[in-house]
């Protein structure tokens, strides 16, 4: 049988419930789940292969609407890229509640060119599916969906529905990454996702936005503890003040608590060693960019 592989973009305002659907798909827990939104932040991918067809999926999670608004056109203008960069473009909306959000997202959706399909996800919490068949037609009206699946991320319903649809429209190909890729990718990525966290977490709004993690060492060899070495790349030096905090008392909390759950996830001991470094305009360095998303790959 022919193979197929590709990329695919799974965007949508946040809350609507793209992790936890890349979550289900990919079957590994890529990127934290949260009730704050946009805590994904770099373009994670998570692959799911079959036996014929290789899904890529990259979030873009560049789409944080509510700060494009204001000031960063470079973010959106990423994501809109992204989004002309894949095979397939899954649009997630909330069954329950449509907002500004979602408007500004389908004006992004315009210029994009490859298959788009709608999921309208949260179903679960209509009782009566017809209900959601005024907004169904509208939304057609206004954009040309390849697809509509209704479903629901969080009880894996109709997910296989979605599946199907994205994989007929993904060109013949050959796998893109080998089968067992991902796995160590993905511990790292959730590695720096519990890392981020935990800087939200101690941070609060004063979080910068364009915080990055970055792991540069991830050995597992020695049967005692893992070895791992992570950087937090901030924009500006006052921001390194507030993530080290008075006397390293945050930085060292911050490493504490993300050690803790980083020996959960691996079953091991851990040895955690931060490093703050100020990366001034590092939006712009494709190689920043590069480090943590797919583009050297592709
Ligand atoms: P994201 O910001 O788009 O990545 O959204 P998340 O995946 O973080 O989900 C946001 C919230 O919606 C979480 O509390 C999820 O548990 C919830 N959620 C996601 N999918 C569904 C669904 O299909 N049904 C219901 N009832 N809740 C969902
Ligand atoms: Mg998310």
């Amino acid at each position: 049988m022919t193979r197929r592989a590709g990329y695919i973009a799974v965007v949508g305002r946040p809350n609507v419930g793209k992790s936890t659907l890349m979550n289900q798909i990919v079957g590994e827990k890529i990127s934290i789940i949260s009730r704050k939104p946009q805590t994904t932040r770099h373009r994670i991918h998570g692959i799911y292969t079959t036996e014929n067809t290789q899904f890529v999926f990259v979030d873009t999670p560049g789409i944080h609407w509510q700060e494009v608004r204001h000031l960063n056109k470079q973010m959106n203008r990423a994501a809109i890229n992204t989004m002309m960069d894949v095979d397939v473009v899954v649009w997630v909306v909330d069954a329950q509640r449509w907002t500004d959000d979602d408007e500004r997202v389908l004006s992004c959706l315009k210029p994009v060119s490859c298959p788009v399909i709608l999921f309208i996800n949260k179903v679960d919490r209509i009782k009566d599916k017809a209900q959601l068949l005024p907004m169904i037609d509208a939304l057609s009206k206004r954009y040309d969906f390849e697809a509509v699946v209704l479903g629901s991320a969080l009880k894996n319903k109709y997910l296989d529905e979605l599946l199907h649809e994205i994989e007929q429209r993904l060109p013949e190909s050959e796998f893109i990454f080998p089968e067992d890729y991902l796995t160590d990718r993905s511990l790292r990525f959730l590695v720096a996702e519990i890392i981020r966290e935990k800087l939200m977490h101690f941070l609060g709004d004063e979080m910068p936005y364009s915080t990055t993690v970055e792991i540069e060492r991830f050995d597992e060899s020695s049967p005692d503890r893992a070895e791992i070495h992570a950087l937090i790349l901030v924009e500006r030096k006052g921001q390194k003040k507030a993530v080290i905090g008075e006397q390293g008392q945050r930085i060292k909390k911050i490493g504490m608590a993300a050690r803790k759950d980083i020996e959960r996830l691996l079953d091991s001991h851990v040895r955690l060693e931060l490093w703050v470094k100020v990366k001034e305009g590092w939006a712009d360095d494709e190689r920043a960019i590069r480090s943590l998303g797919i583009d050297s790959e592709r």
